[in-house]
């Protein structure tokens, strides 16, 4: 059996809901102790309070840095109150028993993420608040902890029920998250002060996420899985706002990031229009402007994308580096697609779109940026993997001509495009492309000549789709992952008809390779630098 609170002590920086709430504890007869700025905002609202230093008999001091960090306060969250010893402390100090702990933490975060000075960043690490939290979590079995304003609500229905009580059930479920934000806050601070140590890959490595959707299921039926957002605020499937559509599953929302970070890639005004279709987070089709062939809208674009192979776009992901207008979202429409990720969405498009309740819609404000330093973890068991992105896209300075003939303008063009989209399929990766489109993704073998092989026939298919005498593999460019460890990879391009090549180098038979797509007519660029997708 609970008993009712009786005296509650608030101290939120975030004061939203704060006076609503206190005048509710106030009307059900419990005594307010606050801190400063809180009691201040209390007393405004015309709320009786009592000050947390009228009460330990110990000012505030040192700008706020102790406030409440007083045995008298610490003693009264803590004390068991079944216990005879607790019992008798608390009256030889004049400790009186503190029910009820709302404390909302010095926005440290914020602070960071605002970009401030060093000093002011130290300033808003609360201690006093994580504190009281810790001790009013503790002590559960009594005491019941706030750290949320959406949680005022459903204490103030217990205590309305309950005879001014709460229940055990919800003094626990409140303690898990306040041990919850406690940690998530020791691990934002942990991370910035690595970061201003210059260590970025520190010894013990913190990460806090927040549950922003529980999901139906994970990759199969018979998982369970939930999404987490963590405090980073690189435009993507993370953050972007749905539109429209059912809810992502757990392969969308992996798809869906594969989508957006490649299309990324292409700033529109380099590139013009550019578009991505994944499955399975690799690109069946992938497709930039090119008006040397006419291809200049959006919607031009996506039809390249889907031609690429439209069997496997087939409820697939479609990414788009700018605003998706009617006449894209019309040809779109024409058949099943899971998700559209782009900017944004003009009227038109959305309206067309409305009428498909099950595809969803997502947009994110901009594009990624694609040489945005940052990290990517993936568990392994027992272990996590920690890696800086691949923000890069060979290396500008090792990059060369080893051929004897040299790529034409075209040519290199697609070289540059083909290679981009090879960074982002899985390994290893054979990419052919002709006139800004990709004719033929091989993606994920565990040989090269297979991936290069595979690439050739959805090549031919394609072309036969389209009603195409030629396999769309002539006339290509073709771009490789990694290095090409033989020649034999290349010269399976060279027999589809590549005239041109681009992968890393690096391999101790590239004198061979580089034989080889001489004495094919091929013209070779080697980047310097791998793109390995696992
Ligand atoms: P107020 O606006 O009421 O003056 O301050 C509220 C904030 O002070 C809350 O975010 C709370 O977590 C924090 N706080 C409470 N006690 C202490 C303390 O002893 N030291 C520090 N650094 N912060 C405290």
């Amino acid at each position: 059996v609970s008993a009712p609170i009786r005296r509650a002590l608030i101290s939120v920086s975030d004061k939203q809901g704060l006076v609503e709430f206190a005048r509710s504890l106030a009307s059900m007869g419990v005594e307010i102790l606050s801190t400063g700025g809180s009691a201040r905002a209390l007393q405004e609202a015309g709320i009786p309070v009592r000050e947390v230093a009228d009460h330990t008999g110990f000012p505030e001091m040192m700008d706020g840095r102790v406030k409440t960090l007083h045995p008298t306060v610490h003693g009264g969250i803590l004390a068991l109150r079944d216990n005879d010893e607790h019992r008798r402390a608390m009256s030889e100090h004049s400790i009186g028993a503190i029910d009820l702990v709302v404390v909302n933490l010095y926005p440290f975060e914020a602070t960071v993420a605002a970009g401030a000075d060093f000093a002011t960043c130290i300033e808003n690490i609360d201690i006093g608040g994580p504190a009281m939290i810790r001790s009013a979590a503790k002590n559960h079995a009594f005491v019941t902890v706030i750290v949320d304003p959406s949680d005022y609500a459903p204490v103030l229905e217990e205590m309305a029920t309950g005879k001014g009580a709460t229940s055990p059930a919800l003094r626990r479920r409140l303690a898990a998250r306040a041990y919850a934000r406690t940690g998530a806050y020791d691990a934002a601070i942990s991370g910035w002060f690595a970061a201003q140590a210059g260590d970025d890959l520190p010894e013990r490595l913190v990460i806090a996420g927040e549950r922003r959707q529980l999901l139906r299921y994970g990759e199969n039926p018979h998982q369970t899985a939930a999404f987490y957002g963590i405090a980073e605020t690189r435009p993507g499937v993370a953050t972007a706002r749905q539109i429209q559509g059912k809810e992502l599953s757990y392969n969308n929302i992996n798809d869906t990031d594969a989508a957006f970070e490649l299309v990324s890639e292409f700033d529109p005004e380099a590139h013009g229009p550019a578009v991505a279709i994944i499955k399975h987070a690799n690109p069946c089709g992938v497709a930039r402007a090119e008006p040397a062939v006419g291809r200049t809208s959006l919607a031009d674009v996506y039809r390249a994308a889907l031609s690429c192979d439209p069997v496997s776009a087939f409820g697939g992901i479609i990414a788009l580096n700018q605003t998706l207008d009617g006449e894209t979202a019309t040809e779109i429409a024409k058949i099943f697609t899971e998700v559209i990720i782009a900017p944004d969405a003009d009227e038109a498009a959305r309206k067309i779109l409305a009428s498909k309740k099950n595809l969803r819609l997502l947009l994110t404000g901009s594009l990624a940026d694609p040489k945005a330093v940052g990290r990517t973890v993936r568990s392994v068991a027992g272990g996590l993997l920690v890696q800086d992105r691949d923000n890069r896209i060979g290396d500008d300075t090792a990059r060369r001509v080893v051929s004897k003939r040299a790529p034409e303008a075209q040519e290199e063009r697609d070289l540059d495009f083909a290679f981009t989209v090879a960074k982002h399929v899985k390994s290893n990766a054979i990419v052919y492309v002709r006139n800004g489109m990709t004719v033929g993704v091989g993606a994920g073998q565990m040989s090269r000549v297979d991936s290069a092989r595979i690439a050739a026939r959805k090549a031919a298919d394609a072309a036969e789709a389209a009603g195409d005498a030629e396999p769309w593999t002539k006339g290509s460019v073709v771009a490789s992952d990694a290095f090409f460890p033989f020649a034999d990879g290349l010269l399976t391009a060279a027999e589809a008809g590549a005239r041109a090549v681009i992968q890393p180098g690096g391999s101790v038979r590239d004198d061979e390779v580089i034989a080889a797509a001489d004495e094919a007519g091929l013209a070779m660029i080697l980047t310097g630098m791998r793109h390995f997708r696992h």
